[in-house]
């Protein structure tokens, strides 16, 4: 599932929607099936939590390009940071490339 922040706004202006409107058949398991694309109520579930749940990533350093990368999108932070200290870059508590939450060791 697309997990971008314009999916999840998608998927949030459909549920505001069917808030202020009539449900899919009447029925709610119709509507989440719907808007999420799923074919049971398992995978409706499912969908939802992926998209409510934030992005994680890691970020490693490469040797070959002398930066650290964020796992999620493959970014090198030394092209985002212009100048500030590599150093510092693995401090990120969010990848400044795709907003992804930083995640380290023991977390
Ligand atoms: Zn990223």
């Amino acid at each position: 599932m697309d997990t971008s922040n314009d999916a999840r706004r998608e998927v949030a202006r459909q549920l505001n929607h069917y808030a202020y409107n009539e449900l899919e058949g009447g029925s709610l398991l119709k509507t989440l099936k719907a808007v999420t694309g799923a074919t049971s109520w398992r995978g409706c579930l499912t969908e939802l939590a992926m998209l409510i749940k934030p992005n994680e990533c890691h970020m490693y350093y490469d040797r070959k390009l002398d930066s650290y990368m964020c796992t999620h999108c493959g970014e090198s932070l030394e092209f985002i940071s212009y100048g500030v200290s590599r150093h510092v870059d693995k401090d990120y508590r969010f990848c400044p490339s795709c907003g992804a939450e930083v995640v380290r060791d023991g977390e």
